[in-house]
């Protein structure tokens, strides 16, 4: 085998628009994101990550925490629990203006996001003029903690279930063999027990926010980041992941003094971007919109939409808001405990205000996979790859025998397999077909490098290294692979 050698002539990508139906189909096809529960007919809003979906993700969150916890000295992390207290949603101002509108056809019955239509010409039935009137729809999910015990007042058919309604919600109990024990007024339980999965992960920064203070006495500006699942009754979901009823967050409550906020916000803004150079973003396609007062969150002074071009249009991909000191003061109310942050210089204590940047990793993957997607011609058929930054790769390296059958380049290229999985982690055994199919399997979904374990590996201890963007190959000591794919 030559020094040198190229499957392609491939430094010449074609620039295409990707669609989101070629994300959709590799994220399916390769164990990216499959539809959720999609063996029962799937469960709008809601996605499952295969094998390498995971990977992926974890990379993106793993980068974000390493880039705004463990590389900086001024970062907390917490985890707080998603169940939280009815309370601090009360506080927040969540239960009451969490809200999006909601119209409905009369003629078709479908629901819709008012303020995502375009015109009165109803999507599903193409009728005009049959939207109802926008009503405010509160996008937490409800739930209840506990076992609740039942309305005495309600009866139940044959003694084997019930309905309860309350609140406009409706719970099925199973009410099987002996009747449970019943008290009185236990509507005021349900409604005691009522709880909501997060909409949001800020709030389990804030209600942290002093037991922070009182482990660590921080020096102010400090911040504290927390990832986690989140979970919204979009009306509609759509767009992939992009608007899905269950996602995952990475956000920081970055705590100030009120008269710094300016210069604060505006190195967030700087942090940003580096962030997302670091994802592999072109930076054409990001743009900032200045969210109007009219628009912004009930809490904020300032937002900062950071807004992608992706596939189906530019859309937001992340928020940077001046949340000024509205949780903290809310949760001093409601509470009764002080919020206060006493500087060390005595100087008179006061509670902090608050910017928050706050990044939805389900956006990032498409943005992140947008970005690579890429389309070239290798020998003059079309090849179709991910130009991922290699710390984003699902697969650093996958490892192959040049033929499967062959005991020998088998036996050898499993001693690789072995060493480089100990040092890497994720690698993948790949002896399916043939070479070239390998080359465009692991193309495909984003494997910076190949290595392949061929006759002449067995005279002299040398391995193919095929890189994924030039297709050159090289030969490389065993020895020296490991330095080599540092
Ligand atoms: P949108 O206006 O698109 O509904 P938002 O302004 O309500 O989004 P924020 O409340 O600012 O979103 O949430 C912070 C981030 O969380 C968003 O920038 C986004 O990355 C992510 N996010 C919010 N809602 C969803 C969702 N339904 N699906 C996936 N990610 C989401």
């Amino acid at each position: 085998m030559s020094d040198k050698k190229s499957d392609k002539s491939a430094d010449n990508p074609v620039a295409k628009q990707t669609s989101m139906e070629d994300i959709v189909s590799l994220c399916k096809r390769r164990g990216f994101i499959y539809p959720g529960s999609d063996v029962y007919g799937g469960l709008s809003g809601t996605w499952d990550y295969g094998p390498l979906g995971v990977a992926l993700k974890r990379n993106i969150m793993n980068l974000w925490w390493k880039t705004f916890v463990d590389d900086r000295d001024d970062m907390y992390g917490v985890d707080a629990a998603i169940l939280m207290n009815q309370k601090v949603w009360q506080a927040s101002g969540h239960v009451d203006t969490f809200t999006d509108p909601l119209v409905e056809c009369s003629n078709c019955k479908s629901r819709f996001r008012a303020d995502h239509l375009e015109g009165d010409k109803c999507p599903t039935c193409g009728k005009t003029g049959t939207f109802s009137e926008p009503r405010q729809f509160n996008m937490m999910f409800r739930t209840v903690v506990g076992p609740v015990k039942l309305d005495p007042e309600i009866s139940f058919p044959n003694n084997t279930s019930a309905v309860i309604k309350d609140h406009n919600y409706t719970y099925n109990v199973d009410w099987s063999s002996e009747k449970p024990e019943v008290k009185a007024n236990s509507n005021d339980e349900v409604a005691l027990s009522t709880s909501y999965l997060r909409p949001e992960t800020a709030q389990g920064i804030f209600t942290n926010f002093k037991n922070v203070v009182d482990s660590f006495y921080p020096d102010l500006p400090f911040g504290i980041a927390q990832q986690g699942k989140a979970f919204r009754n979009e009306i509609s979901p759509r767009d992939f992941v992009f608007r899905s009823r269950e996602f995952e967050q990475m956000e920081v409550e970055y705590f100030v003094s009120p008269d710094g906020w300016e210069k604060e916000f505006d190195k967030w803004v700087s942090d940003i971007y580096a962030f997302l150079q670091q994802l592999g973003l072109n930076k054409q396609k990001v743009h900032e919109l200045e969210v109007p007062a009219e628009d912004r969150a009930h809490y904020s002074k300032r937002t900062i939409d950071f807004e992608y071009d992706f596939p189906h249009k530019r859309d937001e991909l992340l928020g940077l808001a001046y949340r000024t000191d509205f949780d903290l003061k809310n949760i001093e109310r409601e509470s009764k405990k002080s919020m206060e942050y006493r500087p060390k210089d005595g100087s008179k204590a006061f509670v902090p205000h608050v910017i928050e940047p706050s990044f939805g990793v389900e956006r990032a993957i498409i943005a992140v996979l947008d970005a690579a997607y890429t389309e070239d011609e290798v020998n003059g058929e079309k090849r179709n790859y991910l130009k991922l930054p290699a710390h984003l790769a699902p697969v650093k390296v996958a490892v192959s025998p040049l033929l499967k059958n062959k005991k020998e380049l088998s036996d050898k290229a499993h001693e690789v397999y072995k060493m480089l999985k100990k040092e890497f982690g994720a690698v993948m055994w790949d002896d399916n077909g043939n070479v070239g199919k390998r080359y465009r399997r692991q193309d495909e979904i984003g494997t910076p490098y190949c290595v392949t374990i061929d006759f002449d590996t067995l005279e002299d201890d040398t391995v193919t290294l095929r890189d994924r963007d030039t297709t050159k190959q090289t030969r490389v000591k065993i020895s020296e692979l490991i330095q080599e794919l540092k």
